[in-house]
């Protein structure tokens, strides 16, 4: 409420009236551009937010980066915000990507271009560009891993020298995210023929993406719930063998639960289980280099930054972005033209060849888990 006040009187020196982009007919330097983000909890977020604000600055835009706390109406009043002040397009991380319906019709008003940077804005038809990883294979990723992990699978994709079956619990993101869904769907088609043939057995039974979700990605709910499974399933014998989880956090709130648990030392007299992950946080890189956290995804940031600034500078020009995708990405009223980067599994061996030798990670950090 008081952001939408405060943000009247012309901040930033747009009229807020037309706001359109090009409207001088140049490559529109100096125009705003809004960047929503979800939250400052996850390390990669405030990468990705760094990264977009110095591409675009470095172009000759100015910015107004905001985090939106993981909370939908502060999200909500940052974008209307940006409006108000006259942003010449948006780049936009959502929390709920279904709840921006009222702020993506005012920019749409205002022939603000909008790019749904990572997740999907879903349900609007004011969405005109996406820029992403390949959710789906992101899923298919973390599953492999999990079959390499357990020896269902070699590295090389053939048939690995164990049989199961093995226990394994699976947890999803959040279902406000659209790519929550992706990841699953992605994770569960590869489980799929493991399931079916008893190799893999999900003990809890709990294996719909409405039992396996936790809102808001929360590290603390994924451990409440992993210490649940624990509690209700595996305190008289039965032993955890794999985890399948979406997220560097959520896989740190799994460590955690099990290797707390009462009835197994996980992690001393029992090994561990096979635990994956996405997103390389660098906690979760250590986990992994320590041999505690079996696997994450890595998606690098610094390239879908990029991919944001060079769709802004297109519109920003007056013209359209390159997609190098228009069918995966359905958003509920339209096909959103998409530009997908690729992700790659790390495990405990490609973290040099993977993270430090490109420069995400230096090898210090890794050792310190910071
Ligand atoms: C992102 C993931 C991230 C998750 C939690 C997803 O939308 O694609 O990279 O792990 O949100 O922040």
């Amino acid at each position: 409420l008081t952001l939408a006040a405060c943000s009247g009187g012309g901040a930033g020196g747009g009229s807020g009236s037309t706001g359109t982009a090009s409207a001088g007919g140049n490559d529109g330097k100096g125009t705003l551009v809004g960047v929503a983000m979800p939250t400052q909890t996850s390390e990669r977020w405030i990468a990705d937010g760094n990264a977009v604000k110095k591409g675009l600055e470095d172009a000759g835009y100015k910015v107004d980066l905001e985090y939106g706390n993981d909370d939908i109406p502060t999200q909500q009043q940052q974008i209307d915000q940006m409006i108000t002040k006259g942003a010449g397009l948006l780049i936009v991380a959502s929390i709920d990507g279904t709840a921006l319906a009222n702020q993506l019709q005012a920019a749409a008003d205002k022939k603000i271009p909008v790019i749904a940077y990572d997740r999907l804005i879903r349900d609007s038809n004011n969405v005109d560009f996406y820029v992403t990883f390949d959710n789906y294979k992101v899923g298919v990723q973390q599953a492999t891993s999990l079959l390499t992990g357990l020896g269902l699978v070699k590295a090389d994709g053939s048939k690995g020298d164990k049989t199961g079956p093995f226990n394994v619990e699976l947890f999803a993101g959040s279902l406000d995210d659209n790519n929550a869904h992706f990841f699953w769907q992605g994770a569960m088609d590869t489980l799929k023929p493991y399931m079916d043939s008893g190799a893999i057995v999900v003990p809890s039974g709990q294996v719909t993406i409405e039992k396996a979700a936790i809102l808001r990605w929360q590290q603390e709910t994924a451990q409440q719930r992993m210490e649940n499974l624990l509690t209700s399933t595996y305190s008289s014998g039965k032993k955890v063998d794999g985890v399948l989880s979406p997220y560097d956090g959520l896989s740190r709130g799994i460590i955690t639960a099990l290797q707390n648990d009462p009835s197994n030392k996980y992690g001393s007299s029992v090994p561990m289980p096979i635990v994956t992950g996405q997103d390389a946080e660098i906690a979760s890189v250590k986990l992994i280099n320590d041999g505690v956290q079996y696997s994450t995804i890595f998606k690098d940031t610094r390239k879908l930054a990029e991919q944001a600034v060079v769709a802004s500078k297109a519109f920003l020009g007056g013209q359209t972005p390159e997609p190098n995708d228009t069918k995966s990405y359905d958003n509920g009223k339209k096909v959103v033209p998409s530009f997908l980067l690729q992700s790659d599994i790390v495990d405990k061996d490609k973290i040099k060849p993977l993270l430090i030798d490109s420069g995400y990670w230096t090898a210090d950090e890794v050792a310190a888990g910071k």
